[in-house]
């Protein structure tokens, strides 16, 4: 077992139940990620730039917009492609596989394998299967979720599993709650793909997880023991074993400050912002999740690194061999 893996048990218990959502007021919100973050020393600096040598990238907001590629998206392939510098697609949704989301991608003109892209979902099924290798699961999620720790080589098994998994759930009803209810109430490890309350969809939201898990709570008195997603670090972890780099030889980008720059800052990685989504500029002043950097877009982030300036050490990346 990897160093970067410890034992469930030891590692999480009393971690879950962490929230990312703008639902809840940004008081409380600041003081429980305040509190998580107490958890970690920031070891890297702004001067840390050269010691990145992968890039994890959020999808929404960062490399697309709903269905069209925001500014720089082809163009920082392009160069991490020339370059070597691996990049990994981050997302928290679990009700889809990756698969989908290269297909989603390869509608707007870029060829991303599958392979590049980690979900929430994945990184779960990857997170037990270094700790329980073929366990049984009570997996609830979407046949996409279902499919997934198939794959890994788990048996589904909602009498008698070892371990309870929740993922994004469309198909839940009530029957379902309550046998989750059930499983959670008789003790056993209790895994959430990732914290999101809301979903954004066009229009508006859906109930995510966390709603769910809230629902569970009430139920049952007890959290998730572990939250993989966004904002926590694990899906950090599982990304490093995927690209075979140690977690602190990676840069977070994203648009969200609660969830990608804040998962930046529990791993500890570095951290770059682009303002091409959610985050305005002024909301980095009374933001506790400080980025180490902080970027229009991907444009921008591509145009320094190939410059060589506006990030210490972007010139210890390799140029590409014709511009991009
Ligand atoms: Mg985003």
């Amino acid at each position: 077992m990897s160093a970067l893996i410890p034992p469930l048990h030891a590692m999480e218990r009393g971690l879950g139940g962490e929230v990312n959502s703008r639902t809840l007021s940004d008081k409380l919100y600041n003081q429980f990620m305040m509190k998580d973050n107490n958890r970690h020393s920031k070891a890297a600096s702004g001067s840390d730039f050269d010691r990145v040598r992968g890039f994890l990238l959020d999808m929404d907001g960062t490399f697309y917009l709903s269905d069209h590629l925001l500014p720089g998206a082809a163009a920082f392939l392009r160069y991490t492609g020339h370059a070597g510098i691996p990049v990994q697609f981050l997302t928290n949704n679990s009700s889809k596989s990756a698969a989908v989301y290269a297909q989603k991608i390869a509608a707007m003109g870029l060829d991303v394998p599958a392979s590049q892209i980690l979900t929430s979902g994945e990184a779960t099924a990857q997170y037990l299967q270094a700790r329980a290798p073929g366990a049984r699961v009570a997996v609830f999620g979407t046949p996409e979720l279902e499919q997934e720790f198939h794959r890994c080589g788990f048996t589904r098994d909602m009498q008698a599993p070892a371990y309870v998994v929740l993922g994004f759930d469309q198909t839940i009803d009530y029957a379902k709650l309550t046998r989750l209810c059930d499983l959670v109430r008789a003790g056993l490890p209790y895994i959430a793909t990732h914290p999101d309350f809301n979903c954004p969809v066009a229009g508006g939201f859906v109930p995510d997880i966390g709603a769910i898990m809230a629902f569970v709570e009430a139920s049952t008195g007890r959290r998730a023991d572990v939250v993989i997603g966004k904002p926590n670090p694990h899906i950090v972890e599982m990304a490093a074993v995927r690209l075979g780099l140690p977690v602190e030889a990676l840069c977070m980008v994203g648009d969200r400050l609660y969830t990608d720059i804040a998962m930046g800052q529990n791993a500890p990685i570095q951290t770059a912002l682009v303002l091409s989504g959610e985050t305005q500029p002024g909301d980095i002043t009374d933001s506790p999740f400080k980025p180490d950097y902080v970027f229009e877009n991907l444009a921008a982030l591509v145009a320094a690194l190939e410059a060589g300036t506006g990030m210490a050490g972007a010139s210890k990346f390799s140029k590409p061999p014709s511009s991009v």
